[in-house]
């Protein structure tokens, strides 16, 4: 390859990646400015958390996550407590912690013989321990192992969907990446390693989730000078001076807080902002295809958080959408735009794999004036489809086709 050739495949490539059609650039907003949060947590109720982890986290202002085990904090109730009453937040790692029969010390509590309902009661007990211990309601998990699933082959089941529905928010172990606040599924958080590692080693993971917006959760066990499987005592001192000096610009507070926080900001920012995404049906079967969940491609196409719909302003700009259809049939398509006198009259084409909708853009009345109209009817598969919706003739660069908010499919079957 020449290296013409090779700059010019570069060129490309990063005009793909950074090219608005594929998601709007948006900053999460952090409280205060910040550039970024951070979670410390621990498992296991380890013996050395509350002697010597948590005193260290009390005396540098750090208030941490620990997932314990109703078992372990038996050990030393009077120390858990206190740690309680610090403002440590106290989380489920379930009641015997069962992970792969794969690891030879898990074969008599292994996750492949468990079943969904049978994780259920066992976590609920857990929450019921914890609170006649503590005094306090877990409202997070992590998984043991980090493992998320129950059963094995064909009868394997994911855990992701139970905890979900228990907990505001579930965390794995041995990730890569710190978790994207706009983006990461709440039952998935991913928990990075922090035990047998330097300041150093943890501050690239720093670097990385400030540079990208990002919250980084932190995993480790036992809180001490040296052992396996032990966060470092110096590794956290140094840790704490650096996250608490404010020009670091980094929020550092418990999972559930911050958990919390980016459910109601990402709520809060629903309506006003393109992420592309599979539009699965409401419980009366509909599709709402909306200019949020669409993915514009094209040279020019726009979304326009001010308007929350689509702007197109070439003729090859299209939006495209991944839909989960209840079921294969026909679905009536009513679609809610606006375009100016001017522009009004182009053609276009809303279609399938299977079938097409092709119409004529009608007056709305003006761009400010959205107008909501049943344009035909599109045959579905069950399952999957992917979407588009183009002009029908590429008119040029010139001109427009319509601000398109969203098109509704209503099943008739
Ligand atoms: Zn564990």
């Amino acid at each position: 390859m020449k290296p013409s050739i090779i700059f010019l495949s570069c060129f490309f490539l990063l005009v793909y990646v950074i090219n608005p059609s594929f998601g709007q650039e948006v900053k999460f907003p952090w409280p205060e400015g910040k550039k970024m949060a951070l979670s410390l947590s621990f498992d296991d109720a380890r013996a050395s958390n509350p002697t010597h982890g948590i005193p260290l986290l009390n005396e540098v202002g750090i208030r941490a996550t620990f997932f314990v085990i109703p078992q372990s904090v038996r050990n030393n109730l009077k120390g858990w407590q206190q740690a309680v009453e610090s403002g440590h937040e106290m989380a489920n790692h379930s009641i015997i912690h069962p992970c792969s029969g794969n690891f030879v010390w898990s074969r008599n509590k292994a996750l492949e013989n468990y079943t969904l309902d049978k994780m259920r009661e066992e976590l609920l007990q857990a929450n019921f321990e914890i609170e006649n211990l503590l005094g306090v309601t877990p409202t997070v998990y992590a998984y043991p192992c980090g493992q998320m699933y129950v059963g094995s082959g064909q009868h394997a089941q994911s855990l992701i969907p139970l905890i979900s529905e228990l907990f505001v928010a579930g965390r794995g172990w041995l990730a890569e990446a710190p978790v994207d606040p706009l983006y990461a599924d709440m039952a998935q958080l991913t928990g990075i390693e922090m035990d047998n590692k330097t300041f150093e080693q943890i501050k690239a993971y720093i670097d990385q989730a400030s540079q990208s917006g990002q919250w980084l959760v932190l995993a480790g066990h036992e809180t001490n000078d040296s052992g396996r499987q032990t966060t470092y005592l110096e590794t956290l001192r140094q840790l704490a001076a650096y996250v608490n000096d404010p020009e670091n610009g980094i929020w550092v507070a418990p999972i559930g807080e911050i958990a919390d926080y980016v459910q109601a900001t990402r709520m809060a920012m629903a309506d006003t902002v393109n992420m592309p995404q599979l539009v699965r049906p409401t419980k009366d079967g509909k599709l709402h295809l909306t200019a949020e969940n669409g993915r514009g491609v094209g040279p020019r196409i726009e979304y326009m958080p001010d308007w929350r719909a689509f702007g197109w302003f070439t003729g090859k700009d299209r939006v495209e959408w991944e839909v989960d259809a209840p079921q294969i049939g026909t679905y009536q398509a009513v679609m809610e735009w606006s375009v100016s006198d001017k522009e009004s009259g182009k053609g276009f084409v809303f279609e399938s794999s299977k079938d097409s909708i092709r119409g004529q853009v009608e007056r709305s009345g003006s761009w400010e004036t959205f107008k909501t109209l049943s344009i035909g009817k599109l045959m579905l598969n069950g399952g999957y489809n992917k979407l588009v919706f183009r002009p029908e003739d590429d008119f040029g660069a010139e001109g427009a086709l319509l601000d398109l908010k969203q098109v509704t499919l209503i099943p008739v079957y």
